[in-house]
């Protein structure tokens, strides 16, 4: 089975739990079966297409209010379908578009109903809606005629990845988006089974036949990113003395989501990793989550060892939440994707994790969000603090996300590491130390 070649069958469920967690232009959104061309039923609405009536009005339950609002703006607005637009200009559009349909129809959207205006049908270098070809390769991006040859270029180093993309998202549907997240590293770390990033990794530890790679392998690394970008992270930034020795050790994981929530049992990794932690205190803190509490099932060595992990999930933002902690002062806080420029909010939270004066993580997607992240933490803190790590992740996720200019990333694909976000003694010393070292230098240079 090669996931990079062609779109596989989705051979999962029909039921609407399972198809409205993910949706795709281009394929019926019930069966999810890929159908060519003018087969394919495109609903009124323009941005959802069925195999046949049958499944149509499967769906139409749940789409038929969100189906009549788009229908009223295109009918004060046909000329959308036709116009062309620059990238940021479609990007604008679309969000714009997104959000007053939810105003129309007095609700937020599900997830799959955000993706089916931001990755719907349109020409990869104009953007116009109609008169489109479909790549039939991947079946995710088409073009206008007009534009045949600038789409050649810009989507074929894509291609491939976008298969593997809609390859995992349909396995991911067929799991109903739970990970068996059963641990399939007992024997973990092993000094006969080397690994130095993600790669290493799956191969060694979570292959069933090393090297031949399945869906659930991919997506399995979305899971155990997290954990192993803490430990392997810290280690390169020169910190892991912060994760050694003391019994109780306790992580606070900020703007924390779904993925990062459905991940808690892959944590355990660490207890492996750092055989002084007795209790790992997961407190993972997000406005989407759900209150949770408890303890999980671990390896039978960790019981041996009587090792525990207890979590916590609170539905708050970060400055809300430190001042009723529970538990004791976190050993770090991480942020995996944490988008620090949205929301006011913010700098609020920023001023809350410097309260910690513990070592901050943040991992990014893209390259450009680094530098961001970086300024908006100095710009809520109004002080010069550097991080001592930017770097690309050896341990981000190798399960790839479509992004809105169909190219993809990957999570966890960049790590910043900050000592601590409370300089302002540290800095005395840190230019206590610089004079020292230029007396010295200045007293070499004239021997
Ligand atoms: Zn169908
Ligand atoms: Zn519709
Ligand atoms: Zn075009
Ligand atoms: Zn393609
Ligand atoms: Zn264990």
């Amino acid at each position: 089975m090669n996931l990079t070649d062609a779109i596989l069958p989705y051979s999962g469920p029909q039921s609407s739990n399972y198809y409205n967690q993910f949706f795709h232009p281009n394929i019926c959104h019930v069966c999810k079966q890929k159908i060519h061309g003018r087969n394919l039923i495109r609903c009124e609405c323009f941005l959802i297409s069925y195999c046949s009536e049958d499944h149509r009005i499967l769906h139409l339950p749940q789409h038929r209010d969100l189906c009549k609002a788009v229908k009223e703006f295109l009918k004060q607005e046909p000329e959308q379908l036709t116009r062309r637009y620059t990238m940021n200009e479609w990007v604008k559009t679309r969000s714009a578009f997104s959000l007053s349909v939810q105003l129309a129809i007095s609700r937020s959207f599900e997830e799959y109903e955000t993706q089916m205006f931001l990755y719907a049908r349109s020409c990869l270098i104009c953007h116009q809606q109609v008169a489109l070809y479909t790549c039939e390769i991947c079946f995710s991006a088409e073009c206008c005629i007009e534009h045949t040859q600038e789409f050649d270029q810009k989507h074929d180093p894509v291609c491939d990845s976008l298969i593997l993309w809609l390859n995992l998202e349909l396995s991911n549907v067929e799991f109903g988006g739970t990970m068996p997240l059963f641990l399939k590293f007992v024997r973990f770390p092993d000094e006969n089974r080397p690994f130095g990033n993600m790669v290493t990794f799956v191969t060694q530890y979570i292959q069933d036949e090393m090297y031949e790679w399945y869906a659930l392998d991919y997506i399995y690394t979305d899971y155990v990113s997290g954990p192993l970008t803490v430990y392997y992270g810290m280690e390169e930034a020169n910190l892991l003395h912060y994760l050694k020795g003391e019994p109780t050790y306790v992580i606070h994981v900020i703007c924390a989501d779904t993925l990062d929530r459905n991940s808690l049992r892959a944590w355990e990794i660490l207890l492996h990793l750092l055989p002084d932690i007795k209790v790992l205190i997961i407190v993972m803190i997000g406005s989407k989550l759900n209150y949770e509490h408890g303890t999980f099932e671990i390896c039978s060595r960790c019981k041996t060892n009587k090792k525990k992990i207890i979590y916590e999930c609170c539905q708050m933002l970060y400055h809300e939440y430190v001042p009723i902690a529970i538990y004791s002062q976190p050993k770090i806080i991480v942020g995996f994707q944490a988008l620090l420029t949205s929301g006011t909010a913010w700098p609020k939270s920023v001023k809350a994790i410097r309260s910690q004066d513990c070592p901050l993580l943040l991992t990014t997607d893209k390259l450009i969000t680094v530098e961001k992240e970086v300024n908006e933490i100095q710009k809520a803190l109004h002080i010069n603090v550097e991080p001592v790590l930017r770097d690309e992740n050896k341990f981000r996720s190798l399960r790839p996300r479509r992004n809105i200019d169909n190219t993809v990333s990957y999570y966890n694909s960049y790590v910043i590491i900050y000592e601590t976000l409370n300089i302002l003694n540290k800095s005395t010393d840190s230019s206590n130390n610089n004079k020292q070292l230029y007396s010295y230098l200045a007293k070499m240079s004239c021997k």
